[in-house]
């Protein structure tokens, strides 16, 4: 499956300089939508992973059917002030300023085994601050898996660089 095919760059978006990644195309097309998660399947079916953590809001799209194939529960990781019951938040530095994620404080638990997913890898930032969310309610990232990863940003070497990674579709440049 050409995957890249699938995805439709859109220039300067949301401001000038930005190539962003534009998914919306892949997931109008069953076939692609399918191979990846038929790949994730694969991948994560019997490696006692116990829940799908997805990252707002494409990882959501991407996360829930996942969590419904290896029938384990789902959770959510948003932005500040989404969650409604009590959370705990990691704030994460940007180009310029901050930003900020939260998960419910009794979403995992100890001994939980978890799979984080998001549509794209590019500085890493959001899924480390996912990561630290994960381990700070005891449980443990087996991986963190992405549709695309802007390898040459070199998150994997970096920001993630305690982690297990993993991407379908990889671009070298912008
Ligand atoms: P980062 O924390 O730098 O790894 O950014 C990852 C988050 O920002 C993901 O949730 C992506 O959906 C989004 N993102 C960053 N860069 C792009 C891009 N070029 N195209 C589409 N989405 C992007």
């Amino acid at each position: 499956m050409d995957l890249k095919a699938h995805i439709r760059d859109v220039p300067d978006f949301p401001k000038e300089g930005i190539v962003f990644k534009d998914v919306t195309t892949l997931l109008a097309s069953p076939e692609a939508s399918q191979f990846v998660w038929d790949t994730w399947e694969k991948q994560f079916r019997g490696n006692g992973i116990t829940a799908v953590v997805g990252i707002e809001s494409r990882g959501f799209i991407f996360g829930a059917p996942l969590a419904d194939r290896l029938k384990i529960p789902f959770v959510p990781v948003r932005k500040p002030g989404k969650l409604p019951a009590k959370t705990i938040r990691r704030e994460y530095a940007l180009e310029y300023g901050t930003d900020c994620v939260e998960i419910h404080a009794d979403a995992l638990k100890a001994g939980d085994r978890v799979v984080v997913i998001d549509d794209l890898l590019a500085t890493g930032g959001t899924a480390a601050a996912t990561g630290e969310l994960v381990k700070e309610l005891g449980a443990e990232v087996m991986e963190m898996a992405f549709v695309i990863e802007l390898s040459f940003l070199k998150a994997r070497a970096t920001k993630l660089s305690s982690y297990r990674v993993s991407s379908l579709v990889q671009y070298d440049s912008e």
